[in-house]
C-alpha cells in the first residue's frame, strides 16, 4: 500500500517538475508584447502663450498637448492639407483670372 502511495507521490512531483520546466522555456520564448506607436504632430495654441504663432508638439494617448497637457490644438496635418487646397485654389483662380484677361 505504502508503494503504491511512494509510486504517486514521484508520479506527481515528477509531472509538476516538467510541467513547471515547460512553463519557464515557453515563457523565455514568448515575444515581448511591444506596441508600435507613432506620434501625432499637433499645432497647440495654449503653448504659444502670448507668442504671436502657436508651437508644433506632439499628441499624447490621453488626447492631450504633450508639453503642456492642454487641449486647444489642431492637426498639423489638417493644416498642411488646408494649405496644399488654398494653395490650389490660387493657382487655378489665377489661371481663370488670365483666360479671362486674354
Ligand atoms: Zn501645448
Amino acid at each position: 500500500m505504502s508503494g503504491i502511495i511512494l509510486i504517486s507521490a514521484a508520479a506527481i512531483f515528477l509531472a509538476s517538475v516538467v510541467l513547471w520546466s515547460q512553463r519557464r522555456h515557453s515563457m523565455r520564448l514568448a515575444p515581448r508584447e511591444e506596441s508600435l506607436t507613432m506620434k501625432v504632430q499637433i499645432i497647440c495654441g495654449d503653448c504659444a502663450g502670448v507668442e504671436r504663432l502657436p508651437k508644433k508638439t506632439f499628441l499624447t494617448r490621453k488626447g492631450e498637448c504633450e508639453q503642456c497637457g492642454g487641449h486647444s490644438f489642431v492637426l498639423a496635418s489638417a493644416i498642411a492639407r488646408a494649405a496644399k487646397v488654398g494653395a490650389q485654389q490660387r493657382v487655378v483662380a489665377r489661371m481663370m483670372a488670365a483666360k479671362i484677361a486674354v
